[in-house]
This record gives structure tokens, C-alpha cells and sequence, in this order.
């Protein structure tokens, strides 16, 4: 694999990025990366475990001569660090995120950088419920999609990127911004605050942490916990930069809800089968698409 960018710079070092740096190591897609974190101890971490050929002790550091700087941050934390960097980054640089929300980050982000310099906004579409240094693997973004949402922007710039991605095992596709905030808002945001919700409303019942809750969770049940593990900083950050797109879907969302309780409440089972019929079609559609597994369970081997 030829190298896409000479230096390329991660600030943030956590699940997404440390993730970035296997996968660019996997593709030799880069030629030296750097690495900056915010807190001494995810530097430390990152030096130990060898992520990324020079962990910094500042953001402006690590972005110096720079060809591609990544922002692996929480949403609500890249126009503070896109602030700090401007002075340093080179003419022709490219600068691109991970964040899961793309209006929000563009606003916050582009009035800081310089003339010169090319601002590709990214949306990798991987993830797990894991975060930090440690939680990263090569495998990552393998077969997942990458949105790209770029404004006005120098094509070179964006044809790099895209290859970029391409060889970090991602399949990459082009949105509009708020196109892409919406899609998300279904896909992964609103699903996100039911998970969150489901829990919530367990551990209100004061059950979770009975024992008989916890061992005859069924598995539905488990899947909403798994998800309800995700970081709490980078959810609440999406929720609060994606305000709009998440409550045009949640207001669906609950009048699907009222229309099923009500089903349920006036022993409608033709209205219940037809609508479960219809979202069992949805996940055929996912597992032809290749972007999960059609073995039961997704795979799990261990039944508990
Ligand atoms: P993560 O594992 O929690 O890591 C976050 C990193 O950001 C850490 O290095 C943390 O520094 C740093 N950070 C946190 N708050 C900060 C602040 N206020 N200022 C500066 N740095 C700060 O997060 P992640 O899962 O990699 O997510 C990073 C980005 O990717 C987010 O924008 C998220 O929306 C996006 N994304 C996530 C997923 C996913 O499933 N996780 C998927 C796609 C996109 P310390 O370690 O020093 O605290």
C-alpha cells in the first residue's frame, strides 16, 4: 500500500482513534503518526501500549508539519481544540473528525481554521460499547461505512481522504450534512436514548442489581445494557448537537409506541403481527447487506 499522508496526527486517542492507528499501521497508509491526549494518563497508556510513533505532550505538538489531522474528540469538545491548533497547521493540510454529528462539528469547527487549509469532515460508522486507549483494534472499521460530508472543499482533498478510508478497511460514501444527521438520528441516536431509557426504567424498578433481574435478563434485555454501556460524555454531547434531527424522530417514534400500546391495550393481533412482520424485513435487509452476522444470537456462542 503506497502512504496516503505523510504525518498524520490523532487528537483525542480513545476507542476511534486508537483504532485509526492499527488499521493506518495494518494499510502503511501513513508514514509517521502522532498522538495527543488531553490527560496525562491516557498519554502514559498510549506510550506503553506503542499507539501512535510519538505521543505529544500538547495538541499543537502533535499537529506540527502535519498533512492530515484528525479531531478523534467528543462533539462538543472539537471547536475548543480546532481553536488551539489553528496557528500551527501547515497550507494544504487536511483536516477531518470521527464525530457521530456533522452540522454541529462543521459550525464549531471550520471558523477557526486558517485559509489554506481543507476541512473534510468524516463520520466512520464503527464502534463498540468500549472506550479509551486500550480498546482499539485494526479490524475496526473493516467493512463498515465512512461518511464523508464535504462542503466546498478542494476535491483532492476529499479524494485522498476517501482512499484513506478505503484502505482502513471502510467502505466510504458521500452525504449532505443535514441529511446525514437525520439518518444517524434514526440509525444510532434515537436507538441510543431508547437503550438508555430501557435501563433506566429497570434500575428505577429497583431490580437490575436483584439478582433475579440480572440472571434472567433475556436477551433483548442484555443488548439494550450493552448499548447503555456507551460513553456517557460522547452520548450526551450527540444529543445536545443533534437536538433537532433526534426530536423529529423521537416524536415518530412515540406515536409508533402509543399506536402499539394501543394495540396491545384493544388485543389487536393483526396490527401487532403486521407491524412485526414489517421490522423483521428490516433485519433481513441489514444481514444482506453484509453489515451483521445471520448466525442466531449474533454469533455469541455462550448461552447464560
Ligand atoms: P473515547 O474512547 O471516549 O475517547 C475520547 C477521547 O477524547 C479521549 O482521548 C479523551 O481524552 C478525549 N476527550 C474527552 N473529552 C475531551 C475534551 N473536553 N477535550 C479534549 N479531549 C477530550 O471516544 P471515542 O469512542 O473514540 O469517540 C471519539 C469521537 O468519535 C466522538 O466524537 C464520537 O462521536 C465519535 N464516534 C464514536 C463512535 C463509537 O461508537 N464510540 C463511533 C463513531 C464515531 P482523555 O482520555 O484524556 O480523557
Amino acid at each position: 500500500m503506497t502512504v496516503i499522508y505523510n504525518r498524520v496526527a490523532l487528537i483525542g486517542l480513545g476507542l476511534i482513534a486508537s483504532s485509526m492507528f492499527w488499521a493506518m499501521k495494518r494499510a502503511g497508509v501513513a508514514g509517521e503518526v502522532t498522538g495527543y491526549a488531553r490527560s496525562p494518563e491516557t498519554r502514559a497508556t498510549a506510550r506503553e501500549i506503542g499507539l501512535c510513533d510519538t505521543i505529544c505532550d500538547t495538541a499543537v505538538e502533535a499537529c506540527k508539519d502535519a498533512d492530515l489531522v484528525v479531531l478523534c474528540v467528543p462533539v462538543g469538545a472539537m471547536g475548543a481544540v480546532a481553536a488551539e491548533i489553528a496557528p500551527v497547521l501547515k497550507a494544504g493540510a487536511v483536516v477531518s473528525d470521527v464525530g457521530s454529528v456533522k452540522r454541529a462539528v462543521i459550525e464549531a469547527v471550520a471558523p477557526h481554521l486558517p485559509d489554506g487549509v481543507h476541512f473534510v469532515p468524516a463520520h466512520p460508522l464503527a464502534g463498540t460499547e468500549q472506550s479509551g486507549p486500550t480498546s482499539g483494534f485494526a479490524e475496526l472499521f473493516d467493512n463498515r461505512w465512512c461518511l464523508l460530508t464535504p462542503e466546498a472543499v478542494d476535491k483532492t482533498a476529499v479524494a485522498d481522504l476517501r482512499a484513506f478510508w478505503e484502505a482502513l478497511g471502510a467502505k466510504v460514501d458521500e452525504m449532505e450534512v443535514e441529511h446525514h444527521d437525520l439518518v444517524l438520528a434514526v440509525t444510532s441516536h434515537t436507538p441510543h436514548l431508547i437503550a438508555y431509557t430501557m435501563v433506566g426504567v429497570a434500575d428505577d424498578l429497583g431490580r437490575v442489581t436483584d439478582s433475579e433481574v440480572v440472571n434472567f435478563s433475556a436477551a433483548g434485555f442484555r443488548d439494550f445494557t450493552r448499548i447503555a454501556a456507551s460513553d456517557p460524555t460522547m452520548w450526551r454531547d450527540v444529543f445536545l448537537n443533534n437536538k433537532e434531527a433526534t426530536l423529529e424522530i423521537l416524536g415518530r417514534f412515540t406515536e409508533e409506541l402509543f399506536a402499539l400500546q394501543r394495540a396491545i391495550r384493544q388485543g389487536d393481533g393483526d396490527h401487532l403481527h403486521d407491524y412485526f412482520t414489517r421490522t423483521r424485513a428490516i433485519r433481513r435487509g441489514i444481514i444482506e447487506a453484509g453489515q451483521d452476522t445471520d448466525a442466531p444470537n449474533f454469533g455469541r456462542t455462550k448461552q447464560t
